[in-house]
């Protein structure tokens, strides 16, 4: 899938523009989304979408209730979707707006598949996918119109007909050499013809057709795989804030933003909790060495934050990360020498499909983190004759990542100062020489950042800035 390939012989650059849901949330955001779109045709744009904002949250509360046998509730809830995608489509488009019978269909579909949950009782994996994908099927159809109507030549593709993916519900991976091969023949053509394609991120399907999703934020994992697999310039990840900032602006307000950033800290950033950007994303980007970008589409002249291969911040620490819910497993092996242990409990974990984050193991001792306890029972009694397994809930995982930062003995000892009052545990993360990261109490995670924050992203004049200036960095 090399760039040279997959240009398709087009001479103009492409770039995929994706909007995640506050970015399509109202009629003013889908407006926005038209001047953006409008100012990146003298590039060759495809556009990706997220459902409208908490749309996807709303589907799956509506799954659960109707699987738990509250259908009235579910079909409710249903309901107001429905009305706000068909108020928007009024608003955006006049009230005789070609989607209405669009628009029914799909919430005749939605509701016979809430009957279908209540009969059966549960909503398994599959059947979440399924239901899940309704909102950006919506969105991007709605998307699509409203473009057409401001004059731009969009084509609406169903992006279960090009992205292909394993079985793996609810976080499913691309098959790439199909998925290459869909895209050419589903997506190419569009573009040859001069059109802009219009596609719902997020959602995907089997060989077979059947329905997937890439895990929830998957929209921007979708941008980059069409990316990668269109050769393009350029991904651009329009959100709600300036760009990729120094923390989480909602767990401290003093965050600012990040210009620059290479690939591999922005890859640790996704996986250690920030959710700007899907975990995901990266990966094809990097191969491809496709530049992101992180931009506010409430601010559609600010320059955001750039990801390159190569970057430097000018900071040790570039940024700090928190991921909440974590729980922390601790696995003591029955037998301290037991030499299968590692073995047993990473096919227990497998067997379980509960994804991992390994502290540390020592002898007979393995410590784990995972993002959910829901499997911890089965594991727990799986591994029962070889293991006890514990577990601890309400953690959260706070991280520092940058460049060589392992390298600079200094910044442990300054972290592990500055929250010293608090009951934290040092992690020991994988081979990354990128990251520093600490367990702490779920609820003291904030005040956590924010100390660090200070002690890291000082103002220039501030006294602790001293010590961690780019110059210390280059060195490392
Ligand atoms: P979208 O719906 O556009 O995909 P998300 O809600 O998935 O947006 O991601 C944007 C949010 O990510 C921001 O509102 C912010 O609260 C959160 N976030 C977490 N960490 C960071 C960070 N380091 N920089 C910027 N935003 C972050
Ligand atoms: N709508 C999906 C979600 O909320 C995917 C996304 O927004 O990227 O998880
Ligand atoms: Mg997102």
């Amino acid at each position: 899938m090399g760039q040279q390939q997959s240009r398709f012989d087009r001479d103009d650059e492409l770039v995929v523009l994706k909007f995640g849901g506050t970015s399509v949330e109202d009629a003013a955001a889908i407006r926005r989304l038209v001047g953006i779109v409008k100012s990146r045709m003298d590039a060759q744009p495809v556009v990706v979408l997220s459902a409208l904002a908490r749309v996807t949250d709303q589907l799956l509360e509506a799954g659960k209730a109707a699987a738990d046998g509250h259908l009235g509730a579910a079909l409710a809830s249903v309901r107001s979707i429905y009305v706000r995608h068909e108020l928007l489509a009024e608003e955006l488009l006049g009230p005789d707006h070609g989607l209405a019978g669009d628009f029914r269909r799909e919430f005749g579909a939605l509701e016979s598949l809430l009957g279908e949950l209540e009969r059966a009782r549960q909503l398994s994996p599959q059947a979440q996918d399924r239901l899940l994908g309704f909102g950006e099927c919506l969105s991007s159809k709605l998307a699509q119109a409203v473009l057409v109507q401001a004059g731009v030549n969009a084509a609406h593709v169903d992006a279960r007909e090009c992205i292909v993916t394993d079985a793996q519900h609810g976080q499913a991976s691309p098959l790439w050499d199909v998925t290459s091969e869909r895209v050419r023949d589903v997506v190419a053509p569009l573009l040859e013809s001069g059109q802009v394609p219009v596609l719902g991120g997020f959602i995907a399907a089997t060989e077979s057709g059947v329905p997937t999703t890439l895990g929830r934020g998957g929209s921007d994992f979708s941008a980059a795989i069409l990316g990668a697999t269109l050769g393009a310039a350029k991904v651009e990840i329009w959100t709600d804030v300036d760009g990729i900032m120094t923390t989480d602006p909602k767990l401290c307000a003093e965050a600012r933003v990040i210009g620059k950033m290479s690939f591999d800290e922005a890859v640790e950033l996704a996986h250690f909790g920030a959710k700007v950007l899907h975990p995901a994303t990266l990966a094809p980007a990097m191969r491809e060495n496709i530049p992101v970008y992180v931009l506010n589409s409430r601010k559609p002249e600010g320059k955001g934050t750039e990801i390159v291969a190569k970057a430097r911040t000018g900071n040790v620490v570039s940024a700090i990360t928190a991921k909440r819910k974590v729980a922390a497993v601790e696995i003591e092996a029955k037998q301290p020498l037991d030499s299968e242990l590692l073995r047993n409990v990473y096919a227990a974990f497998g067997r379980h499909a509960c994804p991992v984050d390994l502290m540390g193991t020592s002898l007979g001792r393995i410590s784990l983190l995972v993002g959910s306890t829901a499997a911890l029972p089965g594991i727990a009694a799986d591994l029962e004759s070889v293991a006890n397994v514990r577990w601890e809930n309400h953690k959260a995982l706070v991280c520092l990542v940058g460049e060589s930062i392992r390298r600079q003995p200094d910044v442990a000892s300054r972290v592990f100062a500055a929250v010293s009052d608090m009951d934290v545990r040092m992690v020991c993360q994988g081979a990354s020489d990128r990251t520093i990261s600490f367990l702490v109490e779920e609820e003291r995670v904030e005040e956590s950042v924010q100390r660090l924050h200070g002690l890291f992203f000082a103002p220039p004049d501030h006294p602790d800035w001293g010590g961690i200036s780019s110059a210390y960095c280059q060195a490392g």
